[in-house]
């Protein structure tokens, strides 16, 4: 072949004996030729560094992707996650020759117990819907083991998405929590719904529209009376880290999206980490294996009443080297500082995009939701139309159309890493995207105009995949 010809002219020949014969594809047994392009070093570079700025990142631009917290993420974190030692590990490595890395996931698991307020950690998860996935197999095991079929999970209006799916997924059947008119979880409807079948109940907190659920140690006195267990949905955990710790708020188990909260790049879907932490009554029931330690060396153990293994290894070990020197270098008051920070972001956002952008009245949290319906019933430009005219400004839409209880919903989430003039710019393009849409409705439905695709088939992206090359 071609290919093979040219570098036996170029190489020495004991090199290339072992590669002159047509590569045969052992399966299959027939020989094909690479079809390599034949392009120059520079036009490959070219082609890709091309490729490269049709996408958008944290690192280009504001990005305000509610309930996702793109947060910048800091590049020494790269760093500490490439150093050899812990980049060229094997997951089967003998425990003796890991100790390094068995110590950084010690660490990082004393420092997510101090910060949750719980007691014993699992790094199984390798999201925050499978770190869901596993609280809720833990919480199975621990009714099973009392002798308990509980079958029902209780869900509030303002959970993420996830956390139906989840407990679906596990076997329950989920149960509705209607919300009460400040958007908390409805406690008249609780007390209804909470019975001696309820295994667990989730709470998103911080909510999905962004605030604080106000009666925590209600819905937890309410759940706990009838022998429920209480699952936080710690996604959000980036509004109030080093504030409130959900242990020391009546939760039981705690899952965090490291990803998110901990700084590390996660946009199209991963790497990410999902933690499973739990109070000391749950410890047993936490998946193989866990970090133990006698203060000198480091091993795995399995928990006696384990729930098993549900990740090949023991999760994304990358993000968790990112988690923990992210954690390092804030320490305890930069934890809190960052939280604090991403709280007055959002409310300086919000309190700017007044009053073209309507949302709640009051204090968000780390993200808060606007809602386009007035627009729509004005002139017909919908929240769609307003994200899709953002990206011509620079700026990542926000997350759309949820959550579902908000009509034509917008949910900013600034983060703590953008600065006031990042802030103040994002929200004078909003200003300007509105008078835009007042003036001239009809254009708002070409936006965006200056990408490489404006408004792709998004039911035909997501439900017409091609995911192979053809040759
Ligand atoms: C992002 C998110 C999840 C899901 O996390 P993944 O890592 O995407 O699986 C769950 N709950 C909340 C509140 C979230 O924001």
């Amino acid at each position: 072949m071609k290919l093979l010809f040219e570098l036996e002219k170029s190489r020495p020949s004991e090199y290339v004996n072992a590669f002159t014969e047509d590569v045969a594809l052992p399966d299959f047994g027939k020989k094909i030729e690479l079809e390599l392009p034949e392009l120059s070093e520079v036009e490959v570079a070219r082609h890709y560094s091309a490729l490269s700025r049709t996408a958008f990142g944290v690192d280009d631009g504001a990005y305000p992707l509610g309930s996702c917290t793109m947060k910048y993420n800091p590049k020494i974190n790269e760093a500490a996650a490439a150093l050899e030692g812990f980049r060229d590990i094997h997951p089967l490595a003998p425990e003796k020759d890991v100790q390094g890395a068995l110590k950084l996931m010690y660490g990082l698991g004393e420092a997510l117990k101090e910060i949750t307020g719980t007691d014993a950690i699992s790094f199984a998860g390798a999201a925050g819907a499978h770190g869901e996935y596993i609280g809720l197999r833990i919480i199975k095991a621990y009714h099973a083991a009392r002798g308990e079929t509980r079958r029902k999970i209780l869900v509030p209006d303002s959970a993420h998405g996830t956390n139906p799916a989840s407990a679906a997924m596990a076997g329950f059947e989920v149960v509705n929590v209607p919300g009460d008119d400040s958007y908390g979880v409805d406690l008249d409807a609780l007390a209804r719904l909470c019975d001696e079948d309820v295994a667990a109940l989730m709470l998103t907190n911080p909510t999905t529209l962004g605030l604080f659920e106000k009666n925590i140690a209600k819905i937890a006195e309410t759940v706990h009376s009838k022998g429920g267990l209480l699952y936080y949905d710690g996604a959000n955990l980036n509004a109030v880290m080093g504030v409130v710790r959900p242990g020391d708020t009546g939760f039981d188990v705690v899952h965090l999206n490291l990803h998110k909260t901990f700084s590390t790049p996660h946009g199209g879907g991963g790497p990410g980490a999902g933690p499973v932490c739990v109070k000391a009554f749950l410890k047993d029931y936490l998946p193989y294996p866990v970090v133990v330690s006698d203060g000198k060396t480091y091993k795995f153990a399995a928990p006696p009443e384990s729930i098993g293994k549900v990740n090949a290894f023991y999760g994304n070990f990358s993000v968790l080297v990112k988690a923990y020197a992210y954690i390092l270098a804030l320490g305890a008051e930069g934890i809190r500082q960052s939280a604090e920070t991403a709280v007055l972001n959002a409310n300086y956002l919000k309190k700017k995009l007044q009053p073209e952008y309507p949302s709640a009245e009051g204090v968000c949290m780390h993200e808060f939701v606007v809602s386009m319906e007035k627009l729509k019933n004005l002139n017909g430009v919908t929240a769609l139309d307003i994200a899709k005219a953002m990206i011509d400004k620079g700026i990542h839409p926000p997350t759309m159309y949820f959550p579902l209880t908000v009509h034509e919903a917008l949910m900013f989430e600034p983060t703590e890493t953008e600065s006031k003039a990042s802030l103040d710019a994002v929200a004078e393009a909003m200003k300007q995207i509105y008078s835009e849409a007042l003036k001239d409705p009809s254009a708002m439905k070409t936006k965006p105009e200056t990408t490489v695709v404006s408004r792709p088939d998004e039911v035909a992206a997501a439900k017409a995949l091609k995911l192979t090359y053809d040759l």
